[in-house]
């Protein structure tokens, strides 16, 4: 067939080497319920109002199981993490810039100003004490009224004497990136009141967050060719050059795999960036797309045509799933000649969020199920000829030689082998993946 590209075998090898890299990564956005782990995998929130900062300010690491280096990993009492995410974040981190002001929303007493107390012992058997803390030296710990304490991780100050009682309302720190810290943010940690190190617990109630303004309307964007998802690979998607690659669809809880439209920019929900076509590459086929932050520039500007295609307004070219590996978790995404190809289709943002097939059944009729399986609970009977509205498709129970099963809008799920879709034993894009 004409699409299909020949690609040299350096050129695979070496993107199998990334594909490889990045498998530990995404493997993280598999839905929490398929884990056995009571700990929870960290989680990612568009910006957040609290009552401890004014304003609102993106999540930037959430509360529980993480692959990020430097966390700690749980001790055994407090349960176990995936090996895909091996470590344990604590608290919650905040996006916040430098010298933010943060209030205390509740009366506390500053137990602690860098693990040292008002007698100058160490706190909490000095675990986090000193000037060589992850935390820093000048971060707060403090007394609630319920009796927990709270961390507040990096600050660049603490704005009261250890001691002190500080009333509601009342500045108490402002943020900084002190100690282990990449970058300015607020790590809030919640923990048992004189507790150490994993006495912590979630801190999510205690921020009171809230989703201010909500998220804009997102969509996940499913190559044609195999079904696949434009993802931003978790692990580097807050960089800028972060990686971007195709990925079984995990759903629409996963922000990297959720895309929205300012324009002709296509942004990722998880972090707001661009989908980017480097300037340095994209004037050849193969060239490199990536995420950066938004610049209004050509190359982030991309013109869904009328054969499902994105072109690229810097240099004319495609966004192109590469034929030799878009099969696979972590197959590349590139620039490339447009073509016929359907791995240059993609399902845009603003596509159909059902898919209208039909019932072949000839003589019989097909079995609605409350899941995708045989066994599950009978809902109801379409004639043959019914017309049928699918969402997703997902694999169950296996029917005359098809596992594939079609979830229809009434939240009901259908053996595809009786659908007009075009495959029956395999996916059918752009129909998504539920
Ligand atoms: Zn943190």
């Amino acid at each position: 067939m004409s699409f299909v590209k020949r690609v040299s075998s350096a050129v695979k090898a070496s993107y199998w080497v990334i594909g490889l890299m990045v498998a530990t990564v995404v493997v993280l956005a598999a839905p929490t319920a398929a884990q056995a782990s009571p700990l929870p995998i960290m989680h990612w929130g568009w910006n957040q109002s609290s009552t401890w900062w004014s304003g609102s300010i993106q999540v930037s690491q959430g509360y529980g199981c993480t692959y990020v280096p430097h966390e700690p990993y749980p001790p055994s009492w407090k349960g176990s993490c995936p090996s895909s995410a091996p470590r344990f974040h604590s608290g919650i981190d905040i996006g916040m810039g430098c010298n933010t002001t943060i209030v205390t929303p509740v009366p506390v007493v500053v137990v602690a100003i860098g693990g040292i107390t008002a007698t100058g012992a160490r706190y909490s058997g000095g675990i986090d004490g000193g000037a060589g803390s992850g935390f820093g030296p000048y971060y707060p710990t403090l007394r609630l009224p319920d009796g927990h304490d709270v961390i507040l991780g990096h600050v660049n100050k603490t704005l009261a004497t250890r001691g002190q009682t500080v009333a509601a309302g009342q500045p108490i720190a402002v943020s900084g990136t002190q100690g282990n810290s990449s970058g300015c943010h607020l790590h809030f940690e919640v923990r048992a009141g004189g507790g150490g190190l994993f006495s912590d617990v979630d801190p999510t109630p205690f921020l009171t967050l809230a989703n201010t303004p909500p998220p804009p309307p997102s969509h996940p964007i499913v190559n044609q060719a195999h079904g696949l998802c434009l993802d931003a690979a978790a692990q580097t998607v807050w960089n800028d050059g972060g990686i971007v690659q195709l990925w079984s669809c995990v759903g629409a809880s996963q922000h990297n795999q959720q895309w929205y439209s300012v324009g002709n920019e296509i942004r990722n929900l998880m972090d707001g960036k661009c989908l980017d076509a480097d300037w340095g590459g994209d004037g050849s086929y193969g060239g490199k797309v990536q995420m950066w932050s938004c610049n209004n520039g050509p190359n982030q500007q991309w013109v869904l045509n009328g054969s499902g295609q994105y072109v690229n307004q810097a240099h004319g070219l495609c966004l192109d799933a590469d034929w030799g590996g878009d099969g696979t978790n972590g197959g590349k995404v590139q620039l490339w000649g447009c073509n016929s190809g359907p791995n240059q289709k993609w399902v845009p943002p603003s596509g159909p969020t059902s898919y209208t097939y039909h019932v072949v059944a000839p003589g019989g009729s097909l079995n609605e199920r409350s899941a995708p399986s045989t066994s599950a609970t009978y809902e109801g009977t379409l004639p043959n000829g019914a017309t049928i509205n699918i969402v997703c498709q997902t694999s169950g129970s296996s029917l005359n030689g098809s596992s594939i099963w079609d979830r229809l809008t009434n939240g009901y799920y259908v053996s595809d082998y009786y659908t007009s879709t075009p495959n029956f034993a395999t996916w059918s894009p752009p129909i998504p993946h539920c």
